[in-house]
Parts: C-alpha cells; sequence; structure tokens
C-alpha cells in the first residue's frame, strides 16, 4: 500500500489544553464500532460515565453545551487521562490527520480545521513536496475503481502543483488557470476520452499556452463591477450553509456589511490596500489552494467531476480572501498571522467540517449560476 502526504504532514504535535479552539467541541464526535465495543465492556465508575455519556443508538458522544462529553473544565480528555490513549476513538486518534482512500493507495492530509495544522499550513515558504511510502498490507481490489482515470488525475494534480510553484505567474492567473483547463478536460471526462488528457497536459504545459490563455483573460481583467457581483454572489451562498458555531453567521455578516455596501471602486480601492499593507499574503493564499486542491481533487475518480472540486478549491480561497479583507476594514486596517490562521482554521470548520456543507456545496457549485465558467473568471481576475 502506498501512503502519499505533504511533507509537512509529520510536523503536526497536539497541543492539547494549550489549543486556542479545542476540536472536541462544536461537532458532534461519532465512534467506530470497535471503541463503542471497547466502551461497553469497560467496568466500573468510568464503565458507568461511558454508559451514560454516550449515544449508543447514533454510535456518538453526547455534548453539553456543544462540548463533548468528556471534555474537562481544562480542556483535557477524561477518556485519555481515565483510560489510556489507546480508549481513543478512531475519530479522536486521528484527527486532524484526515485520509482519501483510493485502491492500494492513501492519501493523508492534515485538516485546516485544526489551529496547529493551519499554522503548519499556511506557514509553509514553499509549496510542499508530496511523499510516498510504501507499507506492507494485503493488495486491495475495489470493485469499480477507474484506475487508468486516477492516474491521469494524479499527472495532471502534479502539473497543477509545478503551476502552482511558478514564481512568474500571478496568483490570479494561477487560479484561472485551472479553472480553465478544468473545464475542458472535464468535456474530455464526459465523452470518456480519458486517454486525452496527456495530449492536453502536454498542450498545457507549453509558454504557448500561457501566452494565448493570457490573451482571454485580459478581457476578464479590470472588470470591477462584474467581478464584485461575482465575488459578493459566491461569498452570500455561505449563509446557506449548516451553521456549526454560533458567531459564525454574525461574524460573516459583519464581513458582508463592510466588503459590500460601497461602490465597487472603493471595494477595489480597498482590496489593493490591503493586498500592500498584508504583503505575505500570496504564499499563504498559495498554500491554501494547493491543500483544497490535493485534498479533494482525485475524489473526482468515484463521481468523475474534476471541475466542481477545482470550482471548490478556488472559491473556497476567493471565500477566505473576502473575510481577510472585510477583517482587515473592521480591524482599522490591521492585519497579522494569527487572525489569518483564525480565519481559516473557522472557515474550515463551518465549510468542511459538515458532510451536510459539503453535499451542499457541491450541489452550489454544480446548479448554481454564481459558479459558471464566466463569473468565476470574473471573480478570480478582477484584481
Ligand atoms: S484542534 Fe488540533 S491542537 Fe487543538 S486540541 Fe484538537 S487536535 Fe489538538
Amino acid at each position: 500500500m502506498d501512503y502519499i502526504f505533504p511533507e509537512y504532514y509529520k510536523k503536526f504535535k497536539c497541543i492539547a489544553d494549550r489549543c486556542p479552539d479545542t476540536c472536541c467541541a462544536g461537532w458532534k464526535i461519532m465512534i467506530d464500532d470497535k471503541s463503542l465495543k471497547k466502551y461497553n465492556k469497560y467496568k466500573g465508575d468510568f464503565g458507568n460515565r461511558l454508559a451514560n455519556c454516550i449515544d449508543w443508538k447514533e454510535g456518538s458522544f453526547h455534548q453539553y453545551d456543544k462540548r463533548c462529553a468528556f471534555l474537562d473544565e481544562n480542556n483535557l480528555c477524561d477518556i485519555y487521562s481515565e483510560a489510556g490513549k489507546e480508549y481513543l476513538c478512531k475519530t479522536c486518534r486521528r484527527y486532524p490527520r484526515h485520509y482519501e482512500e483510493f485502491e492500494n493507495i492513501r492519501e493523508l492530509s492534515l485538516s485546516l480545521s485544526c489551529p496547529v495544522a493551519a499554522n503548519i499550513i499556511l506557514k509553509e515558504k514553499e509549496l510542499p513536496e508530496l511523499i510516498t511510502e510504501k507499507r506492507e498490507m494485503p493488495l486491495e481490489e475495489y470493485e469499480y475503481f477507474d484506475f487508468l482515470l486516477y492516474t491521469k488525475l494524479l499527472q495532471l494534480r502534479e502539473m497543477y502543483f509545478d503551476v502552482l510553484s511558478n514564481k512568474s505567474y500571478a496568483l490570479n492567473y494561477k487560479m484561472a488557470f485551472l479553472l480553465a483547463t478544468a473545464h475542458d478536460i472535464q468535456t474530455r471526462i464526459n465523452k470518456n476520452e480519458i486517454f486525452e488528457i496527456d495530449n492536453l497536459i502536454e498542450k498545457y504545459s507549453g509558454d504557448d499556452f500561457y501566452r494565448k490563455s493570457n490573451i482571454v483573460f485580459s478581457k476578464y481583467c479590470d472588470n470591477y463591477d462584474m467581478g464584485m457581483k461575482a465575488r459578493r454572489d459566491v461569498f452570500d451562498n455561505l449563509f446557506l450553509l449548516e451553521v456549526l458555531n454560533d458567531e459564525w453567521t454574525p461574524f460573516l455578516r459583519q464581513c458582508r456589511d463592510n466588503l459590500y455596501s460601497d461602490s465597487a471602486d472603493t471595494y477595489i480601492g480597498e482590496k489593493k490596500a490591503f493586498k500592500a499593507d498584508y504583503l505575505p499574503n500570496e504564499q499563504e493564499y498559495l498554500n491554501l489552494l494547493h491543500y483544497f486542491v490535493y485534498v479533494y481533487m482525485c475524489g473526482a475518480v468515484y463521481d468523475d467531476d474534476l471541475y466542481t472540486k477545482i470550482r471548490f478549491a478556488i472559491v473556497n480561497v476567493l471565500n477566505i480572501m473576502e473575510i481577510d479583507n472585510a477583517v482587515w476594514k473592521i480591524s482599522n486596517r490591521s492585519f497579522d498571522f494569527e487572525m489569518q490562521n483564525k480565519i481559516v482554521y473557522r472557515y474550515s470548520r463551518e465549510v468542511e467540517h459538515s458532510d451536510i456543507n459539503l453535499k451542499h456545496m457541491e450541489e452550489l457549485i454544480l446548479n448554481g449560476k454564481e459558479y459558471s465558467y464566466e463569473r468565476l473568471l470574473n471573480a478570480i481576475l478582477m484584481i
């Protein structure tokens, strides 16, 4: 079995009671069957507590005031301290490590929703290399796994990472490139012309393609009215999602009021001022784009929908950019890494840590006109 992970993956260490926002509150923690059996057999006073604080029907820990029933007042886990590390359920043992499963391959990542993981991901000075480790495991055979498509997606992802690393391309060009090429390749996937992907990758890799696509993209540049409307419409859909933290919606509303109440000229002026003020942001946004592409893109092997995965990655980064800009305005034009870190892990918790929200986002992207090719190019290339 191959285990693939970004080079920063092994840097993670939980800081437990020093964590600014524990992961054991705000969402329901589901328990795997093996752990449920262990909890069921546990004897004594703590066994009674386990019996009472688990929703056995649903297979989850009870919550008090949105906090896990086993989280103590110092934000430490009572299961860990009373029963031992080996009694943690799979979710708690793994988090924030995330696994995507493919035939004989596991792709590992750190979830952005953990403040420490977000810190590691955002702080990367260069985009991380992907490491492959071989582990002795019985071979798997998935009944309907399209290995050819998966291989092409891997090639394509490698090309995307090369483009994201290219220092001579601007960030907005890189996003537009991902969007345009995913749009193009999707038509081949729909026609089952998977072999064509090789030719397309070759075409996209030449400098000539860069020159020609720049000409096409230039018609979307500096269109402030359309750009602002496109970003606002995408941002507004965040209000349609299930809310995990009660403070999230008032925070989003405050951001929206600060961003979109003035004219497009004022809006763009604020964007330029923020960009000039918060210089390191470009690498952070690239790291985020890399994260979303890495985690989600190859899932297209299961639904043949590459274009939605790439749009999801781009839209998340655009939304985070918008929130950053709003927070900078709200904070009297000041912004630092700590603020960025908090925005990113809170955003990820809301969007990525609810299966309902992931599904809803996917449907919105698939069906909403605000995610059309033209609209997204307007949103990306406006500045
Ligand atoms: S959010 Fe991350 S750092 Fe904080 S307690 Fe959870 S795993 Fe540890």
